[in-house]
């Protein structure tokens, strides 16, 4: 069986950068970055945004740059962020000279839109003075026209090849405190620029499938993209690009790593059963509400919604807490062991309370001062009941096999 670690141990060695207080690359832990949407001169409503997004999961957030009255808003927000700020440049390098006065942790290039050597030169040696990184974010779709044409296409020697160039000027200037992203929107492409740029060099590398959309599909193109390489050990910082509250990226972040192993569990896992036949209660109902219920609270717990007591409990006896479906009744099990009967409509508010209980006082505590006689013999009385109700083919599977092999037979 896979250890929750196994995915870390073949990480990629990387060189270790400083994002003010973030480590990123070597063996800190991979980080999950976000963007904010607001304009970054109206202070208070990025602030705003920043403390949402670092509640659900960013440990560094990116800003644009774009204006001389978002480089003023930098100085007046980077202070009072709880985590480190990057400026996102396009095309004017002043931008980034004005966002390193304001103060920021990080610059993001785009070696597509600022072709100048004297100005990438001149950010990377004001970069260099201030201990600041710089990430060298090629992207597909706005890649230098000359390398471009060069290669017939944004292909993946095109996009590393950008990179690589940006990185000779910096070293110009001996300025190489460095991560580098090649993004696309295509995936396999994706895929193919950074195995390529994994070869090519050991700075940390940023993943992201660019302009991956909106839910589920951009959830799903990016995931599908950063998870395979994640699973190769590429991949020091990540970001959801999805045309979304960029609260979901963030939280889409944490959630594929703590579901890769490659960080702590901070908030609930979820499982639920698919529901089938014999489910007692709307199992998507309940599932959506406990999701709602728990929000970004940090209960590091797995917890399980079953939709009913005949196989739930059994179904999920790995998971920390759960709860399953009987007649009317919520059976709350912890470990496999029941725990508590309760009515159908404090369900959610049953596995709320008793996630608290496991966290406050742990789950042997829990169980040690539960009837755990009563609620077992319940859990049974419900579980033979719905079994004599609808017997043990729930899904009426056996009848339907009875029909197919009468009408073929005939
Ligand atoms: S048997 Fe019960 S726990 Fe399993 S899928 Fe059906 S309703 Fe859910």
């Amino acid at each position: 069986m896979q250890g929750p670690n196994q995915t870390a141990a073949r990480r990629r060695k990387t060189r270790q950068i400083r994002v003010g207080d973030v480590l990123v690359g070597g063996d800190a832990p991979i980080t999950v970055q976000s963007m904010t949407i607001t304009k970054t001169a109206d202070v208070d409503g990025t602030l705003q945004q920043i403390y949402a997004l670092a509640g659900a999961g960013a440990d560094i957030v990116r800003c644009t740059c774009n204006e001389q009255e978002a480089a003023e808003g930098l100085a007046r927000i980077v202070p009072r962020s709880p985590v480190p700020i990057i400026a996102d440049i396009h095309h004017q390098y002043r931008m980034a000279l004005a966002a390193l006065e304001a103060g920021v942790h990080g610059l993001r290039l785009n070696p597509g839109n600022i072709r100048k050597p004297e100005h990438i030169k001149a950010v990377a040696q004001e970069c260099k003075d201030r201990g600041v990184p710089i990430r060298i974010g090629v992207n597909a779709g706005s890649l230098d026209p000359r390398l471009y044409d060069k290669h017939g296409g944004a292909t993946p020697e095109a996009m590393v090849e950008s990179a690589e160039t940006e990185l000779a000027y910096f070293a110009e200037v001996g300025f190489d405190d460095v991560k580098i992203s090649v993004k696309a929107s295509n995936v396999p492409l994706m895929i193919e620029a950074y195995r390529m740029l994994a070869d090519a060099t050991d700075h940390p590398l940023h993943l992201g499938v660019t302009e991956a959309g909106p839910p589920p599909a951009g959830l799903i193109k990016a995931t599908a993209g950063m998870a395979t390489l994640l699973a190769e050990g590429i991949g020091d910082t990540i970001r959801y690009s999805l045309t979304a509250d960029p609260v979901e990226e963030a939280r889409a972040g944490r959630t594929l790593l703590e579901a890769m192993g490659l960080r702590e569990r901070k908030t609930i896992d979820l499982i639920a059963c698919p529901s089938c036949g014999r489910a007692e209660i709307d199992v998507i109902k309940v599932a959506n509400d406990a999701m709602a219920a728990f929000g970004d609270r940090e209960i590091p717990l797995q917890v399980a919604v079953m939709g009913c007591v005949v196989n739930g409990p059994g179904e999920a006896r790995d998971a920390d807490l759960g709860i399953a479906a009987g007649r009317k009744k919520g059976h709350l099990f912890i470990k496999g062991q029941n725990v508590a009967v309760v009515p159908e409509d404090e369900m959610v508010e049953s596995l709320v309370r008793y996630a608290e209980a496991i966290l406050e006082q742990g789950a042997d505590a829990v169980l040690a001062a539960a009837d755990l006689e009563r609620a077992r013999r319940e859990a049974e009385k419900d579980r033979a009941a719905l079994l004599e109700d609808k017997g043990v083919d729930a899904n009426d599977s056996e009848a339907r096999v009875d029909l197919i092999r009468k009408t073929v037979g005939e």
